[in-house]
Formats: structure tokens, sequence, C-alpha cells
């Protein structure tokens, strides 16, 4: 897709704003909505057009009852926006939290979910405990390294949730996490690794494929990004550039399944393409005790 190619097709962007990019679609018309114009439904999220005209065919009793419930400010008529980055500030309150645990047991909590391929493969350790491959995310080598990965999870997470969608958002999360830990298995095989790196770069890596025009500060992303890859070269950190790259490359690969199938009738398209990028980075983790034992 050529950017000219992009920005003339007007599904990529808000039908009411037509400046801005956008990944939602209302689930009643399905035309594309920028965060502004997103009201969040039963199911997913609705457009401006769309709440007024459900509203209108509400009873009055109907309208109270949804009154009642519906305590979110609202601004002239309009029920408040679905654009809260939900995920970004849940990922945050997690990561936060485990790490406040290993300050209380002493780190043994590290011990549990650290990621150290070795430890996929029964044949190679006769230990077999999968989940370090995602969990090796949740766990932090000390405040200046949580810090700096939830500070950029955070000012990349505000723009590219709303934008994204939150499952889309989330998978690109999780997607990240395990394409660093794939990129270790195969490049530094017997290397412990920590922390949230692998997620964070392929966010970014996403943030790149989808697009700078998005409101996000991206300067301010590159340097907390920056500083954060100078550590990762650096010796006795339990941070690698392995997974800086593996997430990297995910995320871009990612960012691009979903700018490429944003319309609605491809949606199957899409969630058929993330789950073979998932079993393709899967299927990768089988080589690295081919090319390491
Ligand atoms: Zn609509
Ligand atoms: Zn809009």
């Amino acid at each position: 897709m050529t950017s000219t190619e992009f920005t003339r097709n007007t599904e990529n962007f808000c039908y009411r704003h037509p400046d801005r990019q956008s990944f939602v679609l209302c689930q009643r018309c399905l035309r594309t909505i920028c965060p502004e114009c997103q009201t969040q439904a039963a199911v997913g999220v609705i457009c401006p057009e769309c709440l007024q005209e459900q509203q209108r065919a509400q009873t009055p009793a109907q309208r109270t009852a949804q009154r009642r419930w519906n305590r979110r400010p609202s601004r002239g008529g309009v029920v408040a926006v679905g654009g809260r980055p939900v995920v970004t500030y849940s990922i945050i309150g997690v990561t936060a939290a485990v790490f406040l645990l290993q300050l209380l047991t002493g780190n043994a909590i590290d011990q549990w979910l650290a990621f150290y391929a070795p430890w996929l493969y029964p044949s190679v350790s006769g230990v077999f405990e999968p989940w370090r491959v995602l969990t090796g995310a949740l766990v932090h080598s000390g405040f200046w390294h949580i810090g700096l990965n939830m500070l950029a999870l955070w000012m990349i997470g505000r723009s590219l949730e709303p934008l994204l969608g939150r499952w889309r958002f989330l998978t690109l999360y999780v997607v990240g996490a395990l394409g660093g830990s794939v990129a270790v298995a195969l490049l530094a095989f017997t290397t412990p690794v920590v922390g949230a790196s692998g997620a964070i770069f392929a966010l970014f890596g996403a943030l790149v494929v989808i697009g700078r025009h998005i409101g996000a500060e991206v300067t301010g992303i590159m340097i907390v990004l920056g500083i954060n890859l100078v550590i990762g070269f650096l010796p006795g950190f339990g941070i690698s550039w392995q997974a800086h790259v593996g997430g990297l490359v995910a995320g871009a690969l990612l960012g691009l399944i979903y700018a490429r199938t944003r319309r609605a009738s491809q949606r199957g398209w899409q969630i058929a393409l993330t789950i073979l990028l998932v079993a393709v980075l899967i299927g990768l983790l089988a080589l690295a005790p081919v090319i390491w034992v």
C-alpha cells in the first residue's frame, strides 16, 4: 500500500473527521470512527449517528433506565467517549503489582516468571515452564527499568489503544512479548531475560507501520526507547537487545496485518493472519534447540 493509496482510502479515516486515522468501526453501521466519535455500546462502540438513532427508537421508560445506569459524564447529550486506554492502564497496574511483589518477596517471584529459554524444552533442561514466554514481560530488574518501560507504554498506549481498539491493542502487546522471547531463544538461548521491553518495542513497531500522524508524541517516545535500547546493550541488567528486536519485528508485522485488513469484510482475514503470525512465532521456538544444542 503506497501512502497516497492509503490516504485516498476513506475507510482508513473517521467518516466524521476525514483527517483522523482510525482502526475502529461502528458496530452498527461499520463505518470507521475516531476515538472522539466512539461511544461504548453493549458490544463494541457505536458512532454518534447510530447512537442518536438508537436513542430515538427507545421508549421514554428505556431512556430513563439508560440514564440511571449510565453514570458516565455526558457531553452535549452524547455519552462519553469510548477512547479511554483501559488496557494500557490495566497492564501498567498488573506490572506494577508484580514489581511490588518482587520487592516484598525479595525477588522470589522472578524465579517463577522470568524468561529462560532452556526451560521451554524438557529435552534440553528437563524443565517445562512455557508460561515464561509471556510472564517475563511482567518482571523487571529495578525501579528505572520498570519506570522506563511503563513510561513508554503510557506514552504510546494513550494514542495507540483508542486508535486500534482494546482487543487489537492487547493482542499487540502479548504478541510483542512473545516475539521478544522467541528472538531471545533464537539469538541468546542461555540468557535469562526480564522486562516488558519486547512488548513495548512491538507497540513502537506497530506505531511506525501504522503512521505517525495519530497525535502520538513520537519524539518523547523515541527518547525513552533510545535509553531503553542503549541499556539493553550493557551487560548484567537482564535485558537483551534480542528481545527488543524480536518485539519490534513482531509488532511491525502485526501492525501491517491490522493496517491491511481494517475493513469490516476483512475481519476474518485479520483474525486468521494474527493467528498465523502467532503460530509462526511459536514454530520458530522449535528451532532454538536445533541451533543451540
Ligand atoms: Zn454508526
Ligand atoms: Zn471522528
